[in-house]
């Protein structure tokens, strides 16, 4: 029984080859990772506000004021989700991409950049257009965070950009340690927590992170809304993300005035009901915060030890002595095409992982990895799921394509 219902978590999907004598099979979705399925609260949510769907912050009619009132209340339990401090600002955005994208056009002109090489490229690329410095993560967490203490001596960096959670390993850095040696040097700290938030709480002001930025689709939300958490004075400061109506207080020929944040960075009409699925989702993912880890420990566990026994599998980690990784759990099968390996758990077992490069093309290369396979748990994995993608992996060894 799930934490939390989902919709959608009985389909059925066809197999190339009956399994036990069946043309079909439950969905065996272990790509929470990618997207995760609708919370079933947020799915009715959404079926509700739909019919009272009208432009926010514009019309002075009652559905426009339902509309407005319900995104900023979406606004308030997202930031209440992250643990926003009074001051701190919620900026809704499309995704975490998005997020980051807009704090590095926020961060102060020649501001120093730290990242790690390690890094999903939301939260790579963006710091990279700005000529970040990316330091090679070591073998140990230890040895690491002695890089970046040594790092941020050197130079005068104003901002960390930190993964809450590998997309490749689930594994971390423990976050308040790294804003404690940051905010020594003089820098603030960028969690991208597109990873960590669906597993494991997380508070801007008990990690005394100054940012955090969020998916709503790995929410169990969907519909393209994610959010920018934190500090006012870069985004208040920054230039408007984009151009145009509801970011400004006043517009003449010669000049523009420009709101501060979170309506300067929001211009055009905004996503109300992808803002509303992510608020409802923080709500009842802030309910059960607490039993996360306990569910997805377990499973992660269950699924680890078994792909270990596999000939042939090696399961990817970044640290040897990394603490608490998240249910996101890469490996490699010697000798195997990742994608075939993938096309065949599909066809032949209706299971679904993600194979490639995860979008961390650097943490790969550094591993010596051409490709890999992720398999990654959620709200509605079960046990007989993780059994399933180890039976497949190991019929896939011994007598695959
Ligand atoms: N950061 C991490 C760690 C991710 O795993 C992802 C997506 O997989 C992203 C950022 C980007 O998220 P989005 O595609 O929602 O912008």
């Amino acid at each position: 029984m799930a934490l939390l219902p989902l919709v959608g978590s009985e389909t059925r999907v066809p197999l190339t080859v009956p399994l036990d004598g069946a043309a079909t099979v439950r969905y065996a979705n272990l790509d929470y990772a990618a997207s995760a399925p609708a919370l079933a609260a947020v799915a009715e949510a959404v079926t509700r506000a739909l019919p009272l769907y009208a432009s926010v912050h514009r019309g002075a009619g009652y559905l426009s004021q339902v509309s407005t009132a319900l995104y900023e209340q979406s606004r308030t339990a997202i930031g209440r989700f992250v643990g926003a401090r009074t001051g701190d600002v919620v900026v809704i955005t499309r995704n975490t991409t998005d997020s980051l994208n807009l704090l590095a056009g926020c961060v102060p002109d020649g501001a120093r950049v730290l990242v790690l090489d390690i890094e999903h490229h939301a939260n790579l690329l963006p710091w990279q257009r700005i000529g970040a410095d990316v330091l090679k993560a070591r073998e140990t967490v230890a040895a690491t965070l002695e890089a970046l203490t040594n790092a941020l001596a050197t130079r005068n960096y104003r901002l960390v950009a930190l993964t809450g959670a590998s997309n490749v390993t689930g594994e971390s850095l423990p976050v308040a340690e790294v804003v404690a040696l940051a905010h020594a040097g003089g820098a603030r700290v960028v969690v991208d927590a597109a990873q960590l938030a669906p597993h494991r709480p997380f508070s801007l002001a008990a990690t005394g992170a100054d940012y955090v930025a969020i998916s709503g689709h790995k929410l169990y939300a969907p519909y393209g809304a994610g959010a920018l958490i934190g500090r006012r004075d870069w985004l208040d400061a920054g230039r408007p993300y984009l151009a145009g109506g509801g970011a400004v207080t006043n517009v003449a020929v010669a000049h523009t005035a420009w709101e501060p944040a979170p309506q300067r960075h929001e211009a055009g009409s905004p996503n109300v009901i992808g803002a509303l699925a992510l608020g409802v989702a923080a709500t009842e993912l802030t309910a059960v915060a607490d039993r996360l880890a306990e569910h997805d420990g377990a499973l992660r566990e269950r699924l680890v030890s078994a792909l270990t026994e596999i000939p042939g599998v090696r399961v990817l980690r970044l640290w040897s002595d990394s603490a608490d990784p998240v249910s996101v759990v890469s490996f490699t099968v010697a000798g195997h095409d990742a994608g075939l390996v993938a096309a065949y758990l599909s066809a032949e077992h209706g299971i679904g992982v993600r194979d490639g490069r995860f979008c961390a093309h650097p943490l790969l290369e550094a591993r010596g990895v051409a490709a890999g396979l992720r398999a990654s748990i959620g709200l509605g994995t079960t046990t007989e799921d993780i059994d399933r993608l180890v039976r497949g992996v190991s019929e896939f060894v011994t007598s695959g394509p």
